[in-house]
């Protein structure tokens, strides 16, 4: 039997209902039950609440959509040392999913047509080591994720290269999306500002991939009305902020939630948090 995390969660219910059972039934005194009743209660309870395991998963329609950013056992950037997750734990999520039957989509397909249990892996920023680290991991496997990027990377080499993002394209296992010229936070700019750091950012990833992007994410996930007008101008057809709650992506294109995987996580808690969109109460 293929061993995942669902199954983990069902043997262990009813093993744990089971002995409780039986120690109902126990031939001894009435006090002596009751306490071992109680022992396997108390934990069990306490499990429960600690570790929301037992919360209804995101429905399997709803594409499922995670938010990461560097992939790297260094964190790049100390102010906010959850935009980096360990290769090991990307690499033990994907294949937690994938034994939970989890399929991986790019942004756009999961979009347009969800499979059933679908999982998006969307990685902000850029970052060099998403071809370092990111990449290997996605080829062994063989699913697929998708990168917004900026165009710092034609002269900064803590970004991916023209020349990385279109081996990454090429491999068919990719999507690139738009993150703005330098990342600039949106809303606080002003519209003529924001028209150009957007539209700036088009025609690179135009030129580097040899067709035009179809999402985008907000950085920093500032946006307003004005800015979803402008991300629509600019011929996206999808954009996503930094909401969390799963929902279906139809009724509000420009405002796709994601679920952000923070690092030094335990494994259950990054599977739970990408399956039910919390892990405790
Ligand atoms: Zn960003």
């Amino acid at each position: 039997m293929k061993w995942s995390w669902e199954k983990v969660f069902v043997v262990a219910g009813i093993g744990w209902a089971a002995a409780i059972l039986v120690a109902c039934c126990l031939p001894v005194s009435f006090g002596v039950r009751c306490g071992c009743v109680v022992a396997l209660l108390l934990p069990a309870i306490w499990l429960s609440l600690r570790w929301t395991w037992w919360l209804a998963r995101v429905p399997a329609q709803i594409p499922v959509f995670l938010m990461l950013h560097s992939v790297s056992d260094a964190v790049v950037d100390e102010s906010c040392a959850n935009n980096s997750i360990r290769p090991q734990e990307l690499d033990r999520l994907i294949v937690d999913l994938k034994a939970a039957g989890y399929v991986f989509q790019t942004a756009t397909e999961a979009a347009e047509k969800p499979l059933r249990r679908s999982v998006v892996i969307t990685f902000d920023d850029g970052y060099v080591d998403n071809y370092k680290y990111l990449f290997p991991i996605l080829k062994q496997h063989q699913v697929k994720a998708t990168c917004f990027i900026t165009n710092r990377g034609s002269d900064d080499s803590a970004f991916l290269t023209p020349k990385q993002v279109q081996e990454m394209y090429a491999s068919g296992l990719v999507e690139f999306g738009g993150h703005t010229v330098a990342h600039s936070v949106l809303d606080t700019l002003t519209l003529e500002e924001a028209e150009v750091a957007i539209r700036e950012n088009v025609k690179w990833l135009t030129e580097v991939l040899g067709v035009a992007p179809v999402s985008f994410a907000y950085p920093c996930g500032g946006y307003n009305d004005a800015i979803v007008d402008l991300v629509k101008a600019a011929g996206y057809r999808y954009a996503f902020t930094m909401h969390k709650r799963m929902r279906p992506v139809a009724p509000a294109p420009y405002h796709i939630h994601r679920q952000i995987i923070p690092r030094d996580k335990t494994p259950l808690q990054n599977y739970l948090l990408a399956t039910r969109g919390k892990y405790k109460v």
